[in-house]
């Protein structure tokens, strides 16, 4: 059964369901940051001055989300920095502009996909799963944008990834691959039961959370600015800093300091073999962002322009002796930027040094 409504929740759903495709620009900031500070007086930070010029990571971390605003208004999108830069940057967008056939056969491909896949969170890995990825998911673009730099693809290929846009992509795309809910998704029934898409063909996705209230936000969001800005404030009152003297800058600088535990790649692996792990890495955690929750039944309305919505509210479970779900995920931020800005700066290295 669904339920047709007005009025204020349509209202919630007008904002909520501006579809969202990144970790916020600060978070993105911290992990270009980071990359950029780990890599200072390396070959490779030589390597990508060639290619960006006055750009550093921390800049082209949120320029692919820039681009994006040029899906809806032509001559948005500028980077005086970096005129030729612009130019190629433009150039990508227009070889793989956004598409209403989301088919994975659709060509060419949207370069909206590439930010994001939508693994089931029944799955234990990206493999193990037939529904939610594509060639154009953000894992093969990962992998796509590593072999450009390390000269397998050639660069003057067909997405027009060039090697200056390949290091723009991978200092976006590696943090979008660090937020759970770019990875998993769960897949839904009318009354907000999770079903596996593998087996049940007739579950809704959920679009990665976009698809489901959560507070004044929706879940999607809620990783992508909520639990960053809450994981910038808990930094912000445990050193005593006020947020002009502890910027995202300032913090990526200190975890520059803070190795992650279990970041590295296993030595046996190529560079474009890293995202895959990455994926399977973030799985449970994209369970858990789920399984905390419990879901309420399908709501179904029609917006102004009598386009039928379709949403789920989620409300945190009772959690006795656990941290609450704002504690948890800004915790698990914490943990994922710190380990996206020193595995960008990685898989730059490696990729480069292929070459
Ligand atoms: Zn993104």
């Amino acid at each position: 059964m669904t339920l047709k409504c007005v009025g204020i929740f349509a209202m919630i759903q007008a904002v909520s369901l501006v579809p969202l495709s990144a970790y916020s620009e600060s978070g993105h900031r911290i992990v270009g940051a980071l990359a950029d500070k780990l890599m200072e007086g390396k070959p490779a930070a030589d390597a990508i001055k060639k290619l960006l010029g006055a750009v550093t990571l921390e800049r082209a971390s949120t320029l692919p989300d820039e681009l994006r605003g040029e899906d809806k208004s032509r001559g948005t999108f500028k980077l005086p920095e970096n005129p030729d830069l612009e130019a190629q940057l433009l150039a990508f967008r227009e070889a793989n502009p956004p598409s209403d056939d989301e088919s994975e056969t659709h060509m060419p491909p949207s370069h909206q996909w590439f930010h994001y896949t939508d693994v089931p969170i029944q799955a234990n890995s990206y493999a193990a799963t037939k529904t939610g990825t594509s060639q154009w998911d953000i894992v093969h673009m990962i992998a796509y944008c590593s072999r450009v730099l390390a000269g397998t693809e050639k660069p003057d290929n067909d997405r027009r990834i060039t090697p200056a846009v390949a290091v723009v992509l991978l200092a976006h795309y590696v943090g979008d691959i660090h937020q759970p809910l770019h990875v998993g998704a769960a897949f839904l029934d009318a009354k907000g039961n999770f079903l596996d898409p593998n087996i049940h063909h007739e579950a809704k996705p959920d679009r990665g959370g976009n698809d489901i209230n959560f507070g004044a936000t929706n879940l999607h969001a809620y990783w992508d600015f909520d639990a960053v800005e809450s994981a910038l404030t808990y930094q912000r009152r445990s050193q005593g800093k006020t947020s002009d003297a502890l910027t995202p800058h300032d913090w990526a600088l200190q975890l520059a300091a803070k190795e992650p535990a279990d970041w590295k790649a296993d030595p046996s692996l190529k560079p474009e073999q890293w995202s895959e792990k990455w994926a399977d890495e973030i799985l449970p955690l994209a369970r858990e962002a789920h399984s905390r929750l419990r879901f309420l039944p399908l709501e179904e309305f029609d917006n102004k322009n009598g386009k039928s919505i379709v949403s789920w509210t989620a409300i945190e479970k009772p959690h006795p002796g656990q941290s609450s779900y704002a504690v948890f995920a800004s915790k698990a931020v914490e943990v994922e930027l710190n380990k996206a800005g020193w595995r960008l700066a990685a898989l730059l290295e490696a990729s480069l040094a292929t070459k």
